[in-house]
């Protein structure tokens, strides 16, 4: 089994489609989404029509997605996702936002090794950013594979080996025994200084991660954010990475 990775498309579909393309190439099976299909981006219902067509083994909300479905406030928000979720809330229809609605809470277990998280595994809404808080994550997987978003910054905790950087992909050999953490950064807002979109495959037969990073046309994301009357900067994080 192939799993494509997807996390964090933040209603930016220029960078979706340069991923499912480049993602074409690489070859998958099956799809797994790990939330915030929007905010801060300006095609939201156009990223949940995407989505929805690849017809995802795993799905599973993010932060932005519950404010945009009402189920949560954006009052923990920063004034620039407070924004753009309530112009994504005010955009979507009454059905778009019932799918959103609808995306479970995660972790949730996509096979005997695999599993979702948004956040965290112990907290949908939690940050792993640092080795203190992976290892709270490490020892809360269900799986020996877990796979999260939510701070759109590649990166990869293991028991086992380092990763490889092979230049064009970062690939990561998968533990035979020992769990792995893996962030594989998001498709729609990066922000580890690198402009290009980010996502992952995780080939289970050949037990091998394959870390993409997909140039994309970047200033019609930013045209798309300016002309729906966004903050600018959500226009210009994007070309910054950040
Ligand atoms: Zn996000």
């Amino acid at each position: 089994m192939r799993y494509l990775i997807l996390s964090d498309m933040h209603g930016n579909l220029p960078a979706l489609d340069a991923v499912l393309a480049d993602a074409v190439g690489v070859g998958y099976d099956r799809v797994l989404v790990l939330g915030d299909l929007v905010g801060y981006g300006a095609d939201p219902s156009a990223v949940i029509e995407r989505t929805l067509a690849l017809s995802p083994v795993g799905l599973i909300r993010g932060n932005h997605d519950k404010v945009a479905a009402g189920i949560e406030s954006a009052m923990t928000f920063n004034d620039l996702a407070r924004i753009s979720i309530e112009w994504t809330a005010a955009s979507l229809s009454a059905a778009e936002i019932k799918v959103l609605a609808d995306l479970p809470r995660g972790p949730q277990r996509v096979d005997a090794d695999v599993e979702i998280a948004h956040g965290a595994p112990f907290d949908e809404d939690y940050y792993i950013f640092d080795a203190a808080d992976a290892r709270r994550g490490l020892d809360a997987m269900g799986g020996r594979i877990c796979l999260v978003g939510h701070t759109h910054v590649p990166a990869m905790f293991s028991e086992a080996e380092a990763p490889v950087d092979v230049g064009a992909d970062m690939r990561v050999t998968v533990p035979a025994t020992g769990r792995m953490l893996v962030n594989v950064g998001s498709v729609g807002q990066p922000r580890d200084g690198d402009p290009r979109a980010a996502y992952g495959v995780l080939d289970m037969e050949r037990r091998l991660l394959i870390l993409r990073r997909v140039t994309y046309d970047v200033s019609l994301a930013q045209r798309r954010i300016l002309e729906a009357g966004l903050p600018g900067w959500l226009a210009f994080r994007l070309a910054q990475g950040q």
